[in-house]
């Protein structure tokens, strides 16, 4: 199919130079050159005036002026805007040590200048940029209030040509080509990539054949590709722009979610899993003596499960759900069911806490039901462990709690020292913190402990961590998604207050009256300092000017990184027992410490803290039926104004944002979705996920929709048609097999 497109080189206008330019950023013929589309697009209705872009700047520099439902779209709009400017005047700024800065102020036709800042390649902006010249300047803008001054940080800027004048003065819609060093130093500009992709049309527009059956794209209102390449690269209006950019991000992300349709399927065809029936008395004795009522939400995510069980076909779910939301019961049922079929089960939690706290909780659950819980974690006397060992090797144990202990260690055969008996179902706490490789291992253990008949368990993986459903999607695109989506009902909305340092002694008060109700808190501050000794001498002494000088009456515990897991436990446990009123814990108080009692959360220099480590540790409270508060305490001067600074700007600009956030929803997911606008897909689980595809066309923080219907699709044809044998399925193959090769070993290529 490809090759019926004329070669790059042979176009008009492209020497032996050019085309290889053209070839090192992958572009061979037409159909490449077609499918290098347009940055952005230069029209009179999408260009803001210097004055109108400083207007909606100022609105998002205060606290008053935001409002919770913008906060994603202004993230969004924040993220680049173009103006059309002269420059008006190029002035360079040397600074100690040699570093350079190039302030160019530039002008429209409005009341309002700005300011184009560079940091970097200074002699290259200083040489380039003609005084009294036309630009397109596209980037974030800053603004300042108090100075009104605008500024666009290192933005991309394209000079515009009389030709490019024109055309825009006539009103027409004027494609922006990204332009690499590549293609510059190739002398490949803006306006002869415009006139190459008219030719690329002209030549071979009517070549290019349409993959998707046409009842496909007619459903979700997609054009067929070639429709899609005139508009993006000759458009007559922006709308068809849109239009056309769907059509390219939904075949991307289609092809993409049909790779992960496929491997589910081996998955699923292969493996012979561990048959759980569902049914269970144990189950039912606990159900009917619980104090409170599974949420609907609890009950759907229990029936998928229990589907999964008595299919007998290895199940694979994510389970989340926001703090607070019940992911520990429904697991607990799961294991239930699992034990009464006669498997063991285990529970990983990720730190020795936690897993203290399940082992606790499920016990105290079990009582009476005749289920045989242990414990295996680190720094275990030698002796308790070896009986743990050989309940769990027995088959006498049918609950392992366990940390990542739960792997064993090494015998000198280079043998796990650990057998288990029969695992049935595995369930992964916290799982952000596990990665694929320790589910493999673990997975691999349990078949093993099913000897000859090496039977697959079933994997329940919960994460507290609320990720946008697009990510989760492409993330754990072969986990089935299980969403807890609803409080259980006696929850009281969380308060949430950002708070200023010199108020602080008003919410001790707070605090102190919360406790005279007999509720307890958290007091929760970063550390700051560069050496761990320096840390626990600062976290000590925070600790000590809390105990004595602000709450000499109150029983005041300290919880800090550098304790062991027992000491940390042993002051974990004073807290539940009431034994402090307030717990002053200086590292993250751990995922999933679940304290009902607590009621109010302080958070000091809240500034520091990331959003989604914020939404966790304001879940420590609101756990119970009282009313629950969550102050986030910050620097003063944020009150008032933001950052002096220009490179202070965006930083605190974001801190704004994140602490608003808070005060305005207390639901995860949408706290998920701002930040993701904020930090980046990439960023958003602490670490970059090595999984993370890269996309072309897609953006994953705002074509939500688009990832939705692809899947749908995907699956569904994958489902049918598995090989892609059918006759309506040919033209989708070949593309697929075009664009990702026969590599796979998907389908079976003749
Ligand atoms: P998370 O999803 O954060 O892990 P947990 O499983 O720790 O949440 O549950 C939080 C608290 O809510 C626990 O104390 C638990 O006993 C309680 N809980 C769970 N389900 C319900 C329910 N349906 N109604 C009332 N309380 C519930
Ligand atoms: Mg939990």
């Amino acid at each position: 199919m490809e090759n019926t497109f004329t070669p790059i080189q042979f176009l008009k206008g492209v020497g032996p130079k050019r085309a290889e330019a053209f070839i090192g950023l992958g572009i061979h013929t037409t159909l490449d050159l077609l499918r290098y589309v347009p940055r952005a697009y230069l029209d009179r209705s999408s260009i803001f005036s210097l004055a109108s872009l400083a207007e909606r700047c100022r609105k998002q520099t205060l606290f008053s002026e935001l409002k919770s439902d913008d906060i994603v779209s202004e993230v969004q709009y924040r993220r680049e805007a173009t103006v059309i400017v002269r420059v008006h005047a190029i002035r360079r700024q040397e600074f100690a040590g040699g570093r350079k800065m190039l302030i160019v102020t530039v002008r429209d036709d409005s009341p309002q200048a700005a300011e184009l800042v560079f940091f970097q390649q200074v002699g290259y902006y200083e040489k380039v940029l003609q005084q009294d010249g036309t630009y397109v300047v596209s980037g974030n803008p800053e603004f300042e209030e108090r100075f009104r001054k605008l500024q666009f940080h290192h933005p991309t800027i394209e000079r515009v040509n009389d030709e490019d004048e024109e055309l825009f003065a006539k009103g027409v819609i004027v494609p922006q080509y990204p332009i690499t060093k590549e293609l510059k130093s190739a002398g490949i500009w803006m306006a002869l990539l415009r006139r190459l992709a008219l030719t690329a049309l002209e030549y071979d527009g009517d070549k290019i054949e349409e993959c998707f059956p046409a009842a496909m794209l007619g459903q979700y209102d997609l054009p067929e590709l070639g429709r899609a390449f005139a508009a993006l690269h000759a458009p007559t209006n922006l709308r068809e722009i849109g239009w056309a950019k769907r059509r390219l991000k939904f075949e991307e992300l289609f092809f993409f979610e049909m790779i992960l349709a496929l491997r589910r399927r081996g998955n699923r065809v292969q493996e012979q899993g561990v048959t759980i029936e569902p049914r269970s008395t144990k189950a039912r004795t606990l159900l009917d003596r619980l104090p409170f009522e599974l949420t609907s939400a609890q009950k759907r995510v229990l029936n998928e499960i229990a589907d999964d069980f008595r299919s007998g076909k290895p199940m694979n779910r994510l389970l989340q759900g926001d703090v607070g939301s019940g992911k520990t019961i429904v697991s607990v049922f799961a294991m239930l069911m699992a034990v009464e079929s006669g498997f063991q089960t285990l529970i990983m939690a990720p730190t020795e806490i936690l897993a203290e706290q399940h082992y606790r909780g499920i016990s105290a659950l079990f009582e009476g039901l005749g289920v045989n819980v242990v414990q295996l974690v680190g720094g275990q006397k030698k002796k308790v462990r070896a009986s743990v060992q050989e309940e769990i090797a027995s088959g006498r144990a049918h609950i392992v709690v366990g940390t990542h202990a739960l792997f064993g260690g090494m015998t000198s055969k280079n043998e796990s020292n650990l057998v288990y008996h029969k695992i049935g179902l595995i369930v992964i706490d916290e799982q952000h913190r596990f990665g694929v490789m320790q589910r493999a291992k673990l997975r691999s253990m349990a078949m093993d402990s099913h000897g000859e008949e090496r039977l697959v368990p079933h994997i329940l993986v919960m994460s507290a961590t609320p990720i946008p459903r697009t990510l989760s999607m492409t993330l754990y695109g072969d986990l089935d998604v299980s969403i807890i989506n609803e409080l259980p009902k006696n929850r009281k909305p969380i308060r949430t207050k950002i708070i200023f340092e010199n108020e602080l002694r008003t919410y001790f008060d707070f605090i102190r009256a919360e406790v005279a109700k007999g509720r307890q808190a958290y007091i929760v501050y970063p550390l700051v300092e560069q050496s761990e000794k320096m840390e626990l001498k600062s976290a000590v002494e925070h600790y000590e000017h809390l105990q004595t000088e602000i709450f000499g009456d109150l029983r005041v515990g300290l919880l800090h990184g550098q304790m062991l897991w027992y000491e940390k436990d042993d002051v974990m446990k004073a807290f539940y027992r009431r034994e402090y009123d307030i717990l002053v814990a200086t590292t993250v108080i751990e995922v999933g410490i679940d304290v009902p009692n607590a009621t109010v959360m302080l958070i000091e220099n809240a500034e520091r803290f990331g959003l989604a480590q914020l939404h966790q540790l304001r879940g420590r409270v609101g756990r119970g039926a009282e009313q629950s508060y969550c102050f986030l305490a910050t620097k003063d001067h944020f009150r008032y104004h933001i950052g002096k600074k220009p490179e202070e700007l965006s930083a605190a600009r974001a801190t704004v944002l994140r602490l608003k956030t808070m005060e305005d929803t207390n639901d995860g997911f949408k706290i998920a979705e701002v930040d993701m606008t904020l930090r980046g897909p990439g960023d958003i689980l602490g670490t970059r996920q090595s999984g993370m595809p890269e996309f072309r066309y897609t953006d994953l923080v705002s074509d939500g929709d688009i990832i939705t219907m692809a899947r749908r699709e995907a699956f569904a044809v994958i489902e049918a048609d598995p090989h892609l044998r059918k006759p309506e399925h040919q033209k989708l193959r070949a593309a697929f097999l075009a664009s990702y090769g026969s590599g796979h070993g998907f389908f079976d290529v003749a």
